[in-house]
């Protein structure tokens, strides 16, 4: 079968996704589909990998792993024809029509989509790394509904911290706030709010926290006080993975994430970015449908690309020198009618 690929330079992708985790996978998926040579070049590091069980993606009434849905969604983008690249990107260049990328190799492509994500940063509390995804979360739309009834922490200083406790209160009654010895950060009104819901305050540094097979059981205050706590919520705030956006010019929002419009096209041409690294909810569902979207658009642009440069034309004359392009009961009853 005639490629459309076939009519560029073979050195160069029509698309590559940075980035191989929920919006990367599920842009590559369409664009496998729509017949796009497709490079998913990735380092490995999906949050998803985190979430044992995802319990807010559709179609899982019983939930599934992150890792499941990462190793599901390579497969199928894999069924489709994309290829995979295991590399960390480091360098990115634009010349007029083509992106250069530079990892432990060299890739060249002409529409280029990152999906790089964020990273949650850790609490500054030691000891508490595996208790990661099963004990402490970051995410209270991802995991305030499994902890319904529960002794509830926060971790943080900032509006953010009270903000994530109010929010709580859906689920617990029992929600404190324990600032970890830092002086509170938050506005007079946040301060209004955490006293008006009688929402306890801890601003000792957390000694230690005792956990057993990823479980919080306490945490314990410098100055002896402990208290029971069955879950951690941490709001020390994320790493947004836009260093390659930031090299290539494209614009960020005042929080430092990826400006897209609504079909995940960032400020420069032929640069498009889905998933949390913009300024979408960062929820699996919602990075997948970003990648969606930013892979219709790059099919979108590409045809109106081939259209305006006659590439399609030149397909076209291929493909009808080369294939049937009638099909064959069509023909057949041609003939016997011209018989
Ligand atoms: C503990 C935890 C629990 C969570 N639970 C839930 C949940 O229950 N439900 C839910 O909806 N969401 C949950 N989330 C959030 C969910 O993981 C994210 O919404 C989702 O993974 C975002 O997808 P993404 O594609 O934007 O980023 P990611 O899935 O993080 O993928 C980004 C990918 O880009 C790669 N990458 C980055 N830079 C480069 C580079 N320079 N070169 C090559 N590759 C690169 C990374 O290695 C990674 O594989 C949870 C997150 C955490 C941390």
């Amino acid at each position: 079968m005639v490629q459309h690929s076939d009519f560029d330079d073979p050195n160069t992708r029509e698309v590559i996704v940075v980035g191989g985790g929920i919006a990367g996978l599920s842009a590559a998926i369409y664009l496998g589909r729509a017949q796009r040579d497709t490079l998913v070049i990735d380092s490995g590091h999906s949050m998803a990998k985190w979430e044992p069980v995802v319990e807010n993606y559709l179609g899982f009434p019983k939930g599934v792993a992150g890792e499941k849905l990462l190793k599901n969604g390579r497969r199928q983008a894999k069924k489709h024809e994309v290829r995979f690249a295991e590399d960390e990107i480091t360098s990115v260049s634009s010349g007029k029509s083509v992106f250069v990328l530079k990892g432990k190799r060299t890739y060249r492509t002409r529409r280029l989509l990152l999906a790089t994500g964020i990273s949650h940063l850790p609490p500054e509390i030691p000891g508490v790394r595996e208790c990661l995804g099963h004990s402490m979360f970051f995410c209270k739309d991802c995991d305030g509904y499994r902890v319904r009834g529960k002794r509830i922490a926060i971790i943080g200083s900032n509006n953010e911290a009270v903000e994530y406790a109010l929010g709580m209160l859906h689920y617990s009654a029992c929600v404190i706030v324990a600032t970890n010895g830092k002086r509170p950060s938050w506005d007079k009104r946040h301060a209004r709010w955490l006293a008006e819901y009688e929402i306890p305050i801890e601003r000792k540094r957390i000694r230690d926290v005792d956990h057993r097979k990823r479980k919080i059981r306490a945490l314990d205050f410098v100055g002896g006080a402990c208290f029971k706590i069955d879950y951690l919520f941490t709001t020390r705030g994320d790493i947004f993975h836009t260093g390659l956006a930031e090299k290539l010019g494209a614009k960020l929002d005042s929080d430092g994430q990826i400006k897209v419009d609504q079909c995940m096209r960032t400020s420069v041409p032929r640069l498009y970015a889905a998933g949390c690294v913009t300024p979408a909810n960062c929820q699996m569902i919602i990075a997948a449908g970003q990648g969606a979207a930013a892979a219709q658009a790059i099919n979108r642009d590409l045809l109106e690309e081939s259209l305006a440069m006659h590439s399609l034309r030149r397909f076209r004359a291929a493909q009808i020198d080369e294939e049937k392009t009638i099909p064959e009961e069509a023909k057949m009853s041609r003939k016997a009618r011209k018989k």
